[in-house]
């Protein structure tokens, strides 16, 4: 299986290559050359284990990795880092199965794929002969550094540096970072935005001296960036492990298709999804919720992509986004892989922050279906499932519910439906437990988790508990101008 990139620029690449360049040199992304189907029947990969399923669909992928490889990444990622032996728990509640990707160490989804890209990458040098350490720079606006830290944490080869905004992430988003154990892992804050620390961050990619000098100190330096396809290819795991556990509890037929609904950001979750679909999954309907920031929702209502939009801040931060990168794969395939005219729309998004899509690629798309839900939406979702079922979910799950149960009230589609469950109400306690009526604005997190655990029954998983208790460990503060120096710092200082 080899990749090559959607705009034309590079092919023939090996998976080994792709994991290790993240983007393709022509600001592409990688996409394999073809889909590859499942080499078992479903009713036998149901009986697998998490791990030996990873396994059966990612070696379709990652061909250039030998068995024994794959089965080492697999294992350092799916292993006790989860609160259950099961990885992904499927659970059903009212009229919906929520698939829980959020059992590893940072309670989101994001743990599914970056628990394993760090051994992924860390393989792939060593096949490709680099010997030097790998150091993975990141901006966070709070979820993925920790994911990133949590991630690359005490992993050989590798080091891991997170910038923050300093005063620009939640109390708890910051505790997580700053106790984070691993030897390897940094963290800084740095006086200014978001925007501010990830434009930092792109201009010591961009700094090719910088990188000349690191090299010759025996660093490279590197990115965890969602559209590396080490982080969308394990996630394509779920999906197929979700299909074979309906199967195993009886409430689905061999066969039977079932509906996706993905609360949707960077658009590489419900990808992933598609990913099965294509490798023998039965999945008719794609159901790609997203919150106020709708840009999806009206590309698939309307062909016409356009992110000139006002920016808006919601109670799903994970999914204000106006760019969702990984759809650029979605539209090479629509145009039956034309790196021209792929490369044509992106040159629209970069230039004039909008595209359309011809009426046969609109066609190609047909199996997705866009919808938006509200602030106020959200906040009832949580307190209504809540009040019929006791099931609690955090704010980016509960977009997905609110639109699956409007597109299956309006569609009268009941097909069986998985809603990717994205993180744990924890993670978002003030406004999961202000949803649920009570006063979640207080100013001790850590009561605000204490009541909605009451509220749940569910005790508070162990990800919350550690940064009540584990000691303060990061406690760099700098400046945007002197980010490279703070690099250096960090991996030469002692
Ligand atoms: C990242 C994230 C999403 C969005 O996923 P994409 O793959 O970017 O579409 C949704 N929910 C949570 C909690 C996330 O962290």
């Amino acid at each position: 299986m080899l990749y090559s990139s959607t705009r034309g620029g590079e092919a023939g690449i090996t998976a080994s290559q792709a994991i290790l360049k993240g983007l393709a040199a022509d600001g592409g992304l990688f996409m394999p050359e073809t889909l590859p189907t499942l080499g078992k029947p479903l009713t036998e990969l149901a009986r697998m284990s998490y791990q030996d399923l990873a396994y059966e669909v990612m070696k379709e992928f990652f061909t250039d990795f030998t068995e024994q490889e794959l089965r080492d990444c697999i294992a350092h990622a799916y292993d006790a880092k989860f609160d259950t032996d099961r990885i992904a728990p499927l659970v059903k509640k009212d009229n919906a199965y929520f698939l829980e990707l959020f059992h590893g160490k940072t309670i989101a989804f994001k743990d599914m794929a970056l628990s394993i890209l760090p051994h992924l990458m860390v393989t792939s040098a060593r096949k490709n002969h680099c010997q030097d350490r790998i150091v993975i720079l990141t901006a966070t606006s709070g979820d993925t550094g920790k994911a990133a830290m949590a991630g690359f944490a005490d992993v050989p080869g590798t080091e891991i540096i997170v910038f923050y905004p300093y005063g620009g992430v939640s109390k708890f988003q910051e505790l997580q970072m700053r106790t984070e154990k691993g030897r390897n892992t940094h963290a800084a804050a740095i006086r200014g935005n978001f925007d501010d620390a990830q434009t930092g961050v792109k201009q010591i990619f961009g700094d090719h001296e910088f990188a000349e000098s690191l090299k010759e100190r025996g660093v490279v330096l590197s990115s965890a960036n969602s559209i590396n396809i080490g982080r969308l290819i394990p996630q394509v795991v779920y999906y197929v492990y979700a299909y074979g556990q309906l199967l195993n509890a009886g409430e689905i037929e061999a066969g039977e298709a079932i509906n996706v609904c993905v609360p949707t950001g960077n658009f590489g979750n419900i990808l992933a999804a598609y990913f099965a679909k294509h490798m023998g999954v039965p999945v008719a309907k794609l159901v790609c919720a997203s919150n106020e920031n709708k840009v999806l929702t009206d590309f698939f209502a309307t062909g016409s992509y356009d992110r000139n939009r006002p920016f808006l801040l919601t109670s799903s931060p994970s999914m204000d986004i106006l760019i969702s990168s990984n759809l650029e794969r979605l539209i090479y395939l629509s145009c039956g892989r034309d790196t021209g005219k792929t490369a044509e729309l992106m040159e629209n998004l970069k230039t004039k922050g909008a595209y359309s899509v011809t009426e046969e690629m609109k066609r190609f798309m047909e199996d997705f279906v866009g919808g938006s839900a509200s602030e106020q939406e959200v906040s009832e979702t949580i307190c209504t499932l809540q009040k019929n079922t006791g099931y609690v979910i955090d704010p980016h799950t509960a977009v997905a519910k609110t639109v699956y149960d409007r597109y299956r009230a309006e569609s009268g589609d009941t097909t069986k439906t998985v809603i990717a469950s994205t993180a744990s109400p924890f993670k978002f306690a003030p406004v999961v437990l202000t949803a649920l009526g009570r006063n979640g604005k207080r100013d001790d997190v850590f009561a605000v988790i204490d009541e909605l655990s009451a509220l749940s029954g569910v005790a508070e998983p162990k990800a919350v508990s550690e940064v009540r208790t584990d000691p303060i460990r990061h406690n760099t503060i700098g400046e945007i101008r002197d980010m490279e120096g703070i690099v250096e710092n960090f991996l030469f200082k002692m």
